[in-house]
């Protein structure tokens, strides 16, 4: 097993984080005269659990994931910062990641001064496996994988993601935020086995809580903890908490199912315009479709009202949109607004 301690930077290593008197004691004390808070019920009068222990506990369950191998963020996003800022010296370390992917990696990487090296997907957006491996060095801290990918919508095989967990030297992040509507499974079970893997998973997409800002990184125990004493301690707030997991206890598999089924419907439509060049095979909630003038059909939908994701200057992903799947009844506008666009474009 990796030494994951070799990869964390020198300041995290020696940080002594932020701890509350409510650290100190377990148990049930009724008189909280310790953090200044107003005593006045609300509802919000008081901080949030900055161990987010009920939250961690009903996540557990439903991922069959410990909680000890649970960090919440406040959205994926804080997570993937955090990968950052605790295992890449600014300006020293560098972190490997493909292109085209989320755009967040590099915006992060930005942030923290940290150099990022793109490595091109091969072809029909392939996991260019031993270009990845080579592009590393002794101050890479870091691989940033997405599977189901975004913006390209395809999963990676398994064990193609497998063997770069077991042969990069550095922390492998595998961002899951579309697992849910792939075939494929998850990387979660391979955690216990492999400290240097992060999955990320979010609150975000499936689950229906773009709002609310929730993501998580399921990883090794000590990886949870440097993050959770990176993390400001109150990243989750109380009424988030709160709305989350009366959320969660109502599942969203039948909203997938339909999602999946929109999903293929859409992509048969699609397919079926003569200005559409190539759809792409999708295991995510949404579709990338080359097009053969991204900018005028992108234009004619804005007009329509409907607003997609115009991907056309992304390299790799030239003449393409990114549509995401919607009810049905919205994917109808959008095949009507294509049979309006074409028509147009025949006279
Ligand atoms: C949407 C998305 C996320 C979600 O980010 P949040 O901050 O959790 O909303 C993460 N990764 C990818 C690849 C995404 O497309």
């Amino acid at each position: 097993m990796k030494d994951i301690s070799r990869y964390v930077r020198r300041a995290i290593a020696a940080l002594t984080p932020y701890s509350t008197a409510r650290d100190e004691y377990e148990g049930e004390l009724g008189v909280f005269l310790d953090a200044n808070e107003s005593p006045y019920e609300n509802g919000y009068n008081r901080y949030p659990d900055p161990h987010q222990k009920a939250l961690k506990a009903q996540i557990a369950a439903i991922k069959g994931v410990p909680a000890e191998n649970i960090f919440i963020g406040n959205g994926s996003d804080e997570a993937i910062d955090l990968v950052f800022r605790v295992f890449c010296e600014p300006r020293e370390d560098n972190v490997v990641a493909i292109a085209p992917s989320y755009g967040m990696y590099k915006v992060a990487a930005a942030i923290n001064d940290v150099e990022i090296r793109e490595v091109a997907l091969g072809e029909d957006f392939s996991l260019p496996t031993d270009a990845l491996l080579a592009a590393a060095d002794e101050k890479t801290k870091a691989l940033f994988l997405c599977s189901p990918n975004n913006p390209t919508a395809n999963s990676f095989p398994r064990e193609e993601l497998m063997r770069l967990v077991e042969e990069f030297d550095g922390m492998v992040v595998v961002d899951e935020a579309y697992i849910d509507f792939a075939e494929a499974k998850s990387l979660v079970g391979e955690i216990a086995s492999h400290p240097n893997l992060v999955v990320l998973q979010t609150m975000s997409k499936a689950w229906g809580m773009a709002g609310l800002r929730v993501g998580l990184a399921l990883a090794d125990s000590r990886v949870v903890g440097l993050m959770s004493q990176v993390k400001y301690p109150y990243n989750i707030n109380v009424a988030t908490m709160k709305i989350v997991s009366d959320l969660l206890t109502k599942g969203v598999s039948e909203e997938v199912e339909q999602i999946k089924q929109q999903r293929a419907v859409v992509a048969e439509a699609l397919a079926e315009f003569k200005f559409v060049e190539r759809v792409y095979p999708s295991d995510a909630n949404f579709l990338l479709v080359r097009v053969a003038d991204a900018d005028a059909l992108y234009e004619h939908l804005i007009v329509n009202g409907i607003i997609v994701r115009n991907r056309t200057r992304v390299k790799g992903c030239e003449g393409c949109l990114r549509i995401t799947i919607g009810l049905k009844e919205e994917n109808e506008k959008l095949i009507k607004s294509l049979e309006r666009y074409e028509t147009c474009n025949i006279r």
